[in-house]
């Protein structure tokens, strides 16, 4: 089970998560993986940036903050004598982080490696502190850190991928011995080490994936994402009134979503998963009751909709390079992507037509200028390359469904609807693994295509 950090955000909210814990013991072993508490993540980010810039008084405020924080959270340990280790321990780590802090403010330099360092305060804080609030309630707990749980990562600092066959033998050592011996570890998400011990970090959100990477290696026969959300919805719920939770998706259908920014979930997080087919179930920790989304290799059964999910990407631009002497030459969109990934700009869509005289992309608006002189730069003068063209009011809907695969007519439905709200289509990719149709709107019309297809398909209908 692993809880995020709204879930964890007040001394109540820790005391509830314990004793939901300590109910689902009874006929269960359970690891528990913890996200920071609310938003220290992003405090921490803040903290490294104003340590970089000399910022000593800031440095200090954001420190103290953090400290009454979860000085706050301590509440949650009920037990005085737990709480007196448990604070002690918190003082102890707060000092840590203080003192590379420091080091930080002084060389006005943060390297990746220790901003992941930073980073990690947040996870062990926060796990700390539900491991005293679990043994308050007389569960047999202990606390480990990634690292010691036996996750092993390279050392890619602030997005590390995990060495899985090393961990799995080292989570199996570490972990699966402490569940033998009947007890309920409680490990920080997010952080890990690499060979040499140094702590990483998994990328953000990545304490999905510290409970998927764990699951795996223990052979669990589940993974609970509890968040506060009721689970992964057919359209956003501002957006379409009547959107629906959905109960059961595949993997793939999943990972599609978290990749068009559904909330609550890390997009790499359900490999582990899918490859040892562990069911993962997203579940609110203020609906217990409600079942959540189930994810897993079957999704809903045959015969339902092709369609299960619209999303839509906001802050997105489009990029448009022409050029009639592209036609039949090889390498220029490899040039393009290439001058692109130098430039640190993740392309999220493209389409090409077959007459190959444009190439249209789709990026993070706040790249576009980056993305623009850096084409010019590489490309025109090449003789190849006629124009840059770029419109920064556009929006990607994308259409998600395993269902799609296969069955004709999905394409002439959504386009169908979108163009009976008079909406006029800008672009369009869909790869031959048809989980998804993703195509690009004026920004105004962004929310009217979607209400459009989640009406076509009644997708507000079990
Ligand atoms: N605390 C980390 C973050 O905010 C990891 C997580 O929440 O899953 O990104
Ligand atoms: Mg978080």
């Amino acid at each position: 089970m692993k809880f995020g950090g709204t879930s964890l955000a007040s001394a109540e909210r820790i005391k509830h998560v314990a004793e939901l814990v300590k109910s689902y013991l009874k006929d269960n072993e359970i690891v528990v993986v913890c996200s920071a508490a609310g938003d220290t993540t992003d405090t921490l980010i803040t903290l490294v940036e104003k340590a970089r810039k000399g910022r000593h008084e800031e440095v200090e405020e954001i420190l103290s903050g953090i400290e009454s924080l979860h000085n706050g959270l301590l509440d949650a340990v009920t037990d005085v004598r737990v709480r007196e280790d448990v604070s002690e321990a918190i003082r102890q780590q707060l000092r840590e982080l203080r003192r590379a802090v420091l080091g930080i403010t002084y060389l006005r330099e943060a390297t990746p490696r220790s901003t992941d360092y930073v980073l990690s305060f947040g996870e062990k804080f926060s796990t700390r502190i539900v491991s005293g609030a679990l043994a308050s309630l007389g569960v047999k707990t202990t606390y480990l850190e990634g690292g010691e749980a036996g996750i092993v990562t390279d050392s890619n600092f602030g997005e590390a991928s995990p060495l899985m066959e090393v961990t799995r033998f080292e989570v199996k050592r570490k972990v699966g011995r402490l569940l033998e011996e009947g007890y309920t570890p409680t490990i920080t998400g997010f952080i890990a080490s690499n060979e040499e011990g140094v702590t990483t970090t998994l990328g953000r959100g990545g304490s999905d994936y510290t409970a998927t990477i764990l699951a795996y290696s223990l052979e669990a026969d589940e993974v609970w994402l509890w968040s506060d959300v009721d689970g992964l919805m057919t359209a956003h719920p501002k957006i379409v009134k009547e959107a629906r939770v959905l109960e059961k998706i595949s993997y793939n259908e999943a990972i599609e979503m978290a990749l068009f920014g559904a909330k609550g979930l890390h997009p790499r997080a359900l490999e582990p998963a899918m490859n040892a087919r562990i069911p993962v179930r997203i579940k609110n920790i203020f609906n217990v009751e409600a079942p959540g989304t189930l994810i897993s290799e079957q999704g809903a059964p045959a015969g339902q909709r092709a369609v299960k999910a619209v999303l839509l990407v906001n802050d997105t631009a489009m990029l448009t390079v022409r050029g009639a002497s592209m036609v039949g030459r090889p390498g220029t969109s490899a040039r393009i992507l290439d001058t692109l990934a130098r430039t640190g700009i993740n392309v999220m869509m493209i389409s090409q037509s077959v007459s190959e005289s444009s190439i249209s992309l789709i990026i993070r608006r706040e790249k576009l200028h980056k993305a623009v002189t850096a084409l010019e730069n590489a490309l025109l003068g090449t003789g190849v390359v006629a124009s840059i063209e770029y419109e920064d009011d556009v929006s990607v809907v994308a259409v998600v469904g395993e269902g799609m695969k296969g069955t004709p007519g999905v394409a002439s439905r959504v386009f169908g609807a979108v163009a009976g709200r008079g909406i006029n289509i800008r672009m369009i990719a869909q790869g031959s693994s048809e989980l998804n149709i993703s195509f690009v709107v004026k920004e105004n019309d962004g929310a009217e295509a979607v209400k459009a297809i989640h009406e076509e398909y009644k997708l507000e209908s079990v």
